[in-house]
């Protein structure tokens, strides 16, 4: 069993989430190639977790793969991303899930061309993009530890 910092019922999710991010990040949905938001994007910033805001990968990592989804050589912080095995629809693939919340992101694949080999391949609706400028001061300090530690109960 993964321990997640952030943990919601499916309920919260499905109310917090929009249709498209809570299919692919809490069902493990895929999105079509080609239509995500970000697949073009060429700005520099960083990539977050739609579900809980982690910093997951940096632009300066993004590669143009031809897949038709956000492509990646490397997440920005190892520990942000938790790797599992997936056997679903018979092929022999690693799923890459965010740390903090357990939401599904993608998968990895170790066709790409940096020095790793790997291609983080992930989807549009799995990320939050925030630009370079507003991030300036994102160095080297861990994300997640400003999260309010209140008891999440009220549910009314
Ligand atoms: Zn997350």
């Amino acid at each position: 069993m993964s321990e997640h910092k952030v943990v919601k019922s499916e309920e919260q999710w499905r109310q917090e989430l929009t249709p498209a991010q809570y299919d692919v990040l809490r069902r493990a949905g895929t999105e079509p190639p080609f239509t995500g938001e970000y697949v073009y994007n060429k700005e520099s910033g960083d990539y977050r977790c739609a579900a809980c805001g982690t910093a997951l990968f940096d632009a300066d990592t993004k590669f143009e793969s031809g897949t038709g989804w956000p492509s990646f050589t490397e997440p920005a912080v190892a520990e942000a991303v938790e790797l599992r095995p997936d056997n679903s629809l018979f092929m022999k693939r690693t799923e890459v899930i965010c740390r903090t919340c357990g939401g599904h992101l993608g998968h990895v694949f170790d066709d790409g061309p940096g020095e790793n080999g790997q291609r983080y391949c992930i989807n549009s609706a799995a990320l939050a993009f925030q630009p370079a400028a507003a991030s300036a001061q994102d160095d080297g300090e861990p994300a997640g530890a400003a999260l309010p530690a209140q008891p999440d109960s009220d549910t009314r």
